[in-house]
């Protein structure tokens, strides 16, 4: 039987607009295209693990808004349980405005995520139970931190496997890095939590061991079509990416991640889980979008065949 993972995270409502170039500051340019989305990291995670067959269940925080109806009417599309989806009395849904350059593809994001940055002791109380009964406590740093190092401390307590996708990159307490027990950086947030700068194996490994030194038990650094490096304390190993014609790599680290842990609560060593997570990220970069380019679980089997 797979293991009870939850995702503790944000929802963003993604508007994406693409110009001949972005702007600059004081500046207003004509855009010709314009898109709305699911996004959020600990959403996409969440929707990504479901797709892939987890048994997961989704902690986010929307507003009594328009956006957050959107994010509603999504997780219902897509069977995804809202028993723990909480609405913030004050603040508004999260949104991500991603400015896209149509010429070379390079974007410019600013995030709010907004009730996402409201979780609230008590909220936190409420939902103790669920903490406790998860087997998995997949989180990133999307959220308000004093929320999440108390959701963490709970999952721990409990005996719980804390996985913990830094990004987007912040700096974060000795005492949450100490709970946690594999740690999924991409390069950018493993130089920011580590001072080390990472572009290749070597280098990875460098990082890996200042987390370890930092009681991490299991470094995962994504490294975008390099694949993954994997240090588990043992051993460290390079776990090759697909090779894929890549059309939209937002959202690549959030279907890893998704995956790695849906292989993990099947039973995965670290090694194998990373090798999922890499299939259904390269499934996930031929297609637009963010969660709604989350792979089901027949196309990522086939991979495998
Ligand atoms: P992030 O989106 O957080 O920056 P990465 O860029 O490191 O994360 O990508 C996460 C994972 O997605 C990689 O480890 C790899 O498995 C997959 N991936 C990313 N870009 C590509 C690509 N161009 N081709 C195939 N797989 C990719």
């Amino acid at each position: 039987m797979s293991k009870k993972v939850m995702v503790w995270g944000s929802y963003v409502a993604d508007l994406t607009g693409k110009a001949p170039h972005l702007p600059r500051a004081g500046e207003t340019v004509f855009g010709n295209w314009f898109k709305t989305g699911p996004g959020g990291k600990g959403s996409n995670q969440a929707v990504a693990a479901h797709r892939a067959g987890a048994d997961v269940m989704l902690v986010t925080k929307l507003g009594k808004d328009t956006f957050g109806d959107h994010a509603l009417d999504f997780y219902h599309e897509n069977n995804i349980s809202t028993d723990l989806i909480l609405l913030d009395e004050d603040y508004d849904t999260g949104i991500a405005l991603i400015c896209v350059d149509e010429n070379t593809g390079q974007n410019q994001i600013l995030v709010v995520p907004g009730a996402c940055t409201n979780f609230t002791a008590k909220d936190i109380e409420t939902l103790r139970p669920k903490i406790v009964a998860s087997d998995i406590l997949l989180v990133q740093l999307e959220i308000n931190l004093d929320a999440l190092e108390r959701v963490v401390k709970i999952g721990k307590q409990a005996g719980g496997m804390i996985v913990l996708n830094p990004a987007p990159a912040r700096k974060i307490s000795e005492e949450l890095l100490s709970m946690v027990d594999i740690i999924t950086p991409n390069e950018v947030e493993a130089e920011v939590l580590t001072g080390v700068s990472v572009f290749d194996e070597k280098s990875a490994q460098k990082a890996a061991e200042i987390f370890h030194a930092n009681q991490v038990k299991t470094v995962v650094i994504t490294m975008g079509k390099s694949g993954v490096f994997v240090s588990d304390g043992k051993k460290s190993k390079m776990v090759e990416a697909r090779i894929v014609e890549a059309m939209d790599t937002t959202g690549a680290g959030d279907a890893f991640n998704g995956g790695f842990v849906t292989a993990l609560a099947e039973g995965k060593d670290v090694f194998e889980a990373a090798d999922f997570g890499n299939a259904l990220a390269s499934l996930s970069v031929q297609k637009f979008g963010t969660a709604p380019s989350m792979p089901f679980r027949q196309e990522i089997d086939n991979l495998f065949v």
